[in-house]
């Protein structure tokens, strides 16, 4: 991966806003249990920053994905997990496919306002019954004319009290359950559209997460995305920049934990030296830090080649799987290393340990990465 003078500075106008809008009101908008989507996604359309992969016709810069990876992992300036989840949601979650095979009302009417910051969007897979086995989910559209009826509950919706419109994948027909499956728009305004309770959560606390109801919801067919039928497919495909997003946006926290860490425990004394002088400490640091390196490359190898036009479902499972994991075991070995202090708010690795947990889950659970990873090479034992 080769980075030019377009994406370095790319990345320092991410880093600018990223540690000037948002950095700031973390703990501002963590009390307030939501931070305000509609007013930093306009600041962010304003600057050009919601579209930046996404097609000119719609307003954005039409530039390849390396673009969107170096714009992902600069907002880890931010220094929240959830906000940053919310604007992948916006970027890499819920619009990649409407870009991708939307007709052009489609996006004019929805694509347009997400990438210049009108829109909230939010992408509804999940469901109580189940977000794992995601050929088995239950809401359905029968058609009416020219129109579908929805009915059915999606769960864990990230963005799901703010969002303007949900990318929603339904059954619309009988077929078996890999080709019963569309993508569809559904604004959250209509009439029997309901949103429920924010999820009181354990971490990523500035991000809105609820369920969302759908009792007899009446849209345009016109608001299916490409064709009856290939949502799973078209949703497949559009969890590799997901979990791109996911993978990339954490490295710039784990690389702060490592040297937050390493700082600390210069100053910190015991035994008559500071304690990095103590090799379990030093060594594990270093160690840490070249899984980082690791990863960071692993994902920038997984976008190479998602640009290249292959298929990069293996690779990006890795990369989810490894960043959730890795999140997890930097915050937990850093943590150790603060000492009691590591067990309070008072530093700032216990966000991380809190904020990163639900990456192993969110986006394709560490299980469901290793089935894939298995389906791959071969050893996933038939059903
Ligand atoms: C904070 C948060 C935000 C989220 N945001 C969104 C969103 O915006 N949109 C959306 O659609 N969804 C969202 N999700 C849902 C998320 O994608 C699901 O929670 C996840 O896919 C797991 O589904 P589940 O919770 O139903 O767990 P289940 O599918 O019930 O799984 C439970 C456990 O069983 C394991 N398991 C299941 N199948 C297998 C198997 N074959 N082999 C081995 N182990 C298995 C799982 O790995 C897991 O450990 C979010 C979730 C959270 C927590």
């Amino acid at each position: 991966m080769k980075f030019t003078e377009e994406h370095k500075s790319l990345a320092e106008t991410v880093k600018d806003f990223s540690q000037n809008e948002i950095k700031p009101f973390v703990e501002e908008w963590e009390e307030n249990g939501a931070f305000p989507a509609h007013e930093l996604f306009k600041k962010m359309g304003n600057l050009d920053l919601l579209g930046i992969t996404k097609s000119t016709e719609v307003g954005g810069m039409n530039l390849d994905f390396s673009f969107g990876m170096v714009f992902a992992e600069a907002l880890g300036y931010a220094a929240d997990l959830g906000v940053i989840t919310a604007i992948g949601i916006q970027t890499d979650m819920a619009t990649p496919a409407l870009d991708r095979y939307g007709s052009v009302e489609l996006k004019e009417e929805f694509l347009k306002p997400s990438v210049n910051g009108d829109f909230v969007s939010a992408v509804a897979v999940s469901e109580t019954s189940g977000g794992s086995d995601v050929a088995a989910l239950r809401t359905s559209a029968r058609k009416d004319g020219d129109d579908y009826i929805v009915n059915g509950e999606k769960m864990w919706i990230t963005n799901g009290t703010q969002a303007d419109y949900f990318c929603t994948l339904l059954n619309t027909s009988d077929d078996d359950p890999h080709n019963n499956k569309s993508l569809v728009i559904i604004p959250s305004n209509l009439k029997g559209v309901s949103i429920g309770d924010k999820i009181d959560k354990i971490g990523q606390i500035t991000s809105d997460t609820a369920p969302v109801f759908f009792e007899n919801v009446r849209i345009p067919q016109h608001y299916r995305i490409g064709k009856e039928g290939q949502g799973f497919k078209m949703q497949m495909q559009q969890f590799q920049e997901e979990r791109i997003f996911m993978s990339v946006s954490c490295l710039v926290i784990l690389d702060e934990c490592i040297s937050k860490t390493i700082e600390y425990c210069h100053e910190r004394q015991a035994f008559g030296k500071p304690i990095i002088y103590n090799q379990s400490i030093h060594f594990r640091l270093a160690e840490l830090q070249t899984e980082i390196e690791a990863l960071r490359s692993l994902v920038y190898r997984a976008c190479e080649n998602l640009i290249d036009g292959n298929d990069v479902t293996y690779l990006t499972s890795m990369a989810k799987l490894k960043s959730g994991r890795l999140i997890r075991e930097v915050s937990d070995a850093c943590l150790q290393f603060w000492g009691g202090m590591g067990f309070t708010w008072e530093n700032p690795i216990s966000k991380v340990y809190r904020d990163g947990r639900v990456n192993s889950i969110a986006g394709g659970t560490d299980e469901i990465m290793l089935n894939i990873i298995c389906k791959h090479l071969g050893i996933l034992p038939k059903k």
